[in-house]
């Protein structure tokens, strides 16, 4: 981790050019390496040695932007995959097995919950969700003999659901496992979940990361500070010879680095969901300005949500750093200086009042889409969710009138004239 402060970090970590080479990092757009000798090579196969071979394990421009992720966070290593979809599914599968279980906070990410609800139960691995305000007894209940993992979002998109990181963070380390933390929304910038317990932290880069909407990706980040070995009879895969690179045991040859070379070496190479080297380099430009962009679509955010709050068509407004939010004083604790740019509200006149509105707005767009620099909007009970009657998305903790706005760092005035004029 460099000494830098967070901004200097946004734009100069990861990547230090030499004498004569290129200052702004280079695409390096090749699937594979030249060696003079093909024993170096066997040895790069064996994992002897670091380097490059194919780009589908490791990459230098991917390399470079996940190692500026890492230091953000404060990690000790990192990789990037083509989604954050990928992230959380490597996250967790780099960890369990069939038979394995894990804990999740239920207010998630939609694709999330789908993944860890559905498709890796297909895999043999059970999810148990609890209520993000559960008190410490009912978490600690959730917990089983096959437990691997702890999962939560900082921020869940989009129930704005600020999580209680200590809670979470002391209940997995009493039962011996690592807490995951997504940290999309909040990004390094307002949040670095490892100064309060989280072990791993996975990002869809595809939100404010890249921040412009160019690119879908993802990251995942390892803090080094969970103790593999003390809970070794729970972590096989990392602790007990990997047959598949003849015999080697990832935390005695690793460290520190062992959880991400094996999702390296082993998800990576046979499940295959790496970033492009291209795609790679414009998340690093966005990541150049994340410091800039973050707090002016917080505070944008927050003049919207007052805005709204005090206008006379609308219901109720959510916004973690509005006081009187459910989630305010958790926000101030975790995200003092701002959470996201995104809120949530919905209008007295209910749904048609929501679709009415949405279709009156010229210059913030219906897309299907959050946390980049354009404003926008979503109606997830005529869109993501609409498949769901009211009563289903009032279970699944979305009201049939919620709009999700994704306020972006156009000027304020201009952003808040549109609104003002749609719900006119
Ligand atoms: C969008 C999102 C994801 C999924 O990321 P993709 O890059 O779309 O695969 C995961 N978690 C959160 C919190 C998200 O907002």
């Amino acid at each position: 981790m460099s000494n830098y402060k967070t901004e200097t970090k946004c734009i100069q970590s990861g990547y230090e050019p030499g004498n004569g080479e290129a200052r702004v990092l280079p695409i390096y757009q090749s699937t594979t390496f030249r060696y003079t000798s093909s024993e170096q090579m066997g040895r790069l196969f064996d994992l002897e040695e670091s380097g490059y071979f194919y780009t589908r394990l490791q990459n230098p421009t991917n390399d470079a932007v996940a190692a500026k992720i890492c230091d953000l966070e404060g990690g000790v290593a990192a990789m990037l995959t083509s989604s954050g979809q990928a992230a959380n599914f490597y996250a967790i599968m780099n960890i369990v097995e069939a038979g394995d279980h894990i804990v999740c906070a239920s207010a998630l990410y939609g694709g999330t919950y789908n993944l860890y609800a559905h498709t890796i139960k297909k895999m043999g691995v059970e999810a148990t969700f609890v209520d993000p305000e559960c008190t410490q007894e009912e978490l600690d209940a959730a917990f089983q003999e096959n437990t691997k993992a702890v999962f939560g979002e900082t921020i869940a998109n989009p129930a704005l659901v600020v999580l209680d990181l200590e809670k979470f963070a002391n209940a997995a380390h009493a039962h011996g496992v690592p807490f995951i933390v997504d940290n999309t929304f909040a990004t390094p910038i307002n949040c670095r979940p490892f100064e309060w317990g989280a072990d791993i932290v996975t990002h869809s880069t595809t939100k404010y990361m890249d921040g412009h909407a160019a690119c879908v990706g993802g990251a995942i980040v390892d803090s080094g500070n969970f103790d593999w070995e003390v809970h070794k009879e729970k972590f096989p895969g990392l602790t007990t010879p990997d047959e598949t690179y003849h015999g080697i045991v990832y935390t005695e040859k690793f460290g520190k680095g062992a959880y991400i070379t094996k999702a390296t070496a082993q998800l990576m190479r046979d499940l295959g969901s790496i970033q492009s080297p291209q795609n790679a380099f414009l998340l690093n430009i966005g990541l150049e300005t994340l410091h800039l962009r973050v707090p002016r679509h917080c505070e944008n955010a927050v003049k919207v949500a007052e805005y709204l709050k005090n206008h006379e068509k609308v219901a109720w407004v959510r916004c973690p750093s509005l006081p009187g939010d459910k989630y305010y004083d958790l926000a101030q604790k975790y995200m003092p200086n701002g959470t996201c740019g995104v809120i949530t509200f919905g209008l007295k006149g209910g749904r048609d009042a929501a679709v009415e509105m949405m279709d009156r707005l010229k210059m913030v767009a219906i897309v299907t889409h959050v946390a980049d620099a354009r404003s926008c909007v979503l109606h997830p009970a005529s869109h993501t969710h609409r498949q769901m009657n009211d009563k289903e998305l009032v279970e699944a903790g979305v009201q049939p009138d919620l709009i999700r706005f994704s306020v972006g760092i156009e000027n304020i005035e201009d952003i808040i004239a549109d609104v003002e004029q749609a719900l006119r």
